[in-house]
């Protein structure tokens, strides 16, 4: 276990290449007064303006990039090697003589401080509301993005927080409040006996970041401070020790669209993403339906006879009651991210108190979302992962993601075969013997990756420790009712109970073994298709 003083040592790198030291973020919920809250949405307005003016300004830029000949020059320098000094180069200069950095996006946020807004937000929000847009228009400008949001007047896509660069200047916070400009905003007496919060105070600040959220249709602000440290770990009350203990196994994991397996030493087990949340999505649901008839009720021109949506008219009116609605709807929104959230969280520390060193393919969420994207919206697989290496860090060790294309677990075996497996075949049923639940099997390999590679040869010999365990998670996870009522994933597959101990792959290999079970390729095919308990897999249903 590595000591806490090494992890306050271990300096990252960010995305931007900066080294940046280990930090917490801590939450103090804020007093605001009535006479202080309009003066808050006017400045929370103003930013909003200033985000949205910021990145109209990046995307005309990188659309005058884009058009200019350098640029389509630029594009025709091949790809390869030789030239990719040559080609990055190319653009840098071309991004440096459009304005297209951040550097120039942020010169310009000084000139729209000059307009009313400068009364209301200051220079430093500016340039960090220029980073966040010169961000969004550069995931457009690499391909990874295909368009970027502008920032609407409330619900879901509206201004949600606005933060510093330092605790000096700006949004800061003194011993109890946060200042900002004219306005002092205490946080609420009593909160300062919350143990996470009086930790968080003692620590150095880096910078704050203002939050603002509807609660049941009032708007409540937080603090964040980012500190520098570590996070404080939980001690029970009852036992005094930790509340979230630390493993020391190597754990593998297998990340499906709606489930992950789990593989330590000791225990493993085969379980849904988020599924409380599925079951209490319903409710939103209904809600949805209810905004929807009600907004047709309210703009009949905007459809016709059959109900469809005519083409460039936009439904404008609201009713009273339909306002009601939307505000629900935010409301249940606000709640599932949360609930989401700490779902995750308890099975991140789960899965932290089986080992802290983490090994998982390295996937396309991206993917994921193309195929299954109601699934993923409401499990989040990829938000799960952030936590878990982010709580993983903060312990000592680390989530490792290893190429899927070099290792292709899913297509292993221990005696070293492969066997292309299509999507719907859920269980992993080999000759020599393996019969395992496909995702627990992956799960079990991916313990034993090394740079990028299956070690094959460790993997077999830990196999007969492990197969009992493996099996007890894959029964587990067949009997277990699922919480949302609904039946069972067939992504699980029909649990197959062992084979017998003789059918073991290392015997399998030996040649006198070899000789006392020679049987004829028909009946080893014949054998395979009896284990082949294979379902059809279907998308996850929600
Ligand atoms: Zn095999």
């Amino acid at each position: 276990m590595p000591l806490l003083s090494n992890i306050l040592k271990t300096k990252k790198l960010s995305k931007r290449g900066r080294s940046t030291t280990p930090s917490f973020v801590c939450e103090v919920p804020l007093q605001v007064l009535p006479s202080q809250e309009p003066v808050l949405q006017t400045r929370f307005e103003a930013a909003r303006q200033c985000y949205n003016a910021l990145l109209g300004e990046a995307l005309r830029r990188l659309r005058l990039m884009q058009q200019s000949q350098a640029y389509q020059a630029a594009r025709k320098i091949p790809r390869g090697i030789t030239h990719l000094a040559e080609r990055k180069a190319a653009f840098k200069q071309i991004r440096q003589s459009m304005g297209f950095t951040e550097y120039a996006l942020s010169r310009y946020a000084t000139t729209i401080h000059h307009s009313w807004i400068g009364d209301h937000v200051d220079a430093v929000i500016g340039q960090t509301l220029a980073h966040r847009a010169f961000d969004a228009v550069d995931k457009m400008a690499l391909g990874r993005a295909k368009k970027v949001r502008f920032k609407g007047r409330r619900g879901i896509h509206q201004i949600g927080s606005l933060e510093g660069k330092s605790n000096q200047a700006g949004l800061r916070w003194r011993t109890d409040h946060l200042e900002w400009g004219s306005l002092a905003l205490p946080m609420i007496s009593g909160v300062e006996h919350d143990p996470i919060i009086a930790y968080g105070l003692t620590h150095p600040i880096k910078y704050v970041r203002l939050v603002r959220r509807n609660l049941r249709g009032q708007d409540r602000y937080y603090a964040q401070l980012i500190c520098e440290g570590i996070p404080l770990r939980k001690l029970d009350p009852q036992s005094g020790r930790f509340q979230h203990p630390l493993g020391s196994d190597m754990v593998g994991l297998d990340i499906g669209p709606s489930t992950i397996g789990v593989v330590g030493e000791t225990q493993a087990s085969l379980q849904r993403f988020a599924e409380e949340i599925v079951r209490d999505h319903a409710t939103l649901r209904r809600e949805q339906r209810h905004a929807d008839r009600q907004r047709r009720a309210n703009n009949p021109d905007c459809y016709d006879a059959q109900g469809r949506a005519i083409k460039g008219k936009h439904p404008r009116n609201k009713s009273r009651r339909q306002r009601h609605t939307e505000a629900r709807i935010r409301d249940l929104h606000r709640k599932e991210a949360a609930h989401r959230k700490t779902l995750h969280g308890q099975l991140a520390h789960r899965i932290l108190a089986q080992g802290t060193i983490i090994l998982t393919e390295k996937l396309s969420y991206k993917a994921f979302q193309k195929r299954w994207g109601r699934s993923i919206s409401i499990r989040a697989p990829r938000l799960f992962l952030t936590i878990l290496t982010r709580k993983a860090e903060s312990a000592g060790g680390q989530v490792i993601e290893f190429n899927t294309r070099t290792t292709a677990l899913s297509q292993t075996c221990l005696c070293g075969q492969k066997h292309k497996k299509r999507l719907s075949e859920r269980v992993h049923t080999c000759e020599c013997g393996v019969t395992m639940q496909r995702d627990l099997f992956s799960a079990y390999l991916a313990r034993f990756v090394e740079d990028d590679a299956l070690q094959v040869a460790k993997a077999r010999e830990s196999w007969l420790g492990s197969e009992p365990i493996l099996r007890t998670a894959w029964q587990q996870a067949t009997q277990n009712q699922p919480a949302s009522g609904q039946r069972q994933p067939s992504s699980f597959g029909r649990f197959v109970s062992g084979p017998s101990q003789s059918r073991s792959p290392e015997k399998e290999n030996l040649p006198e073994f070899k000789a006392s079970d020679a049987v004829t390729e028909a009946q080893v095919s014949a054998r395979a298709g009896e284990r082949m308990t294979v379902e059809v897999f279907r998308t996850p249903r929600l």
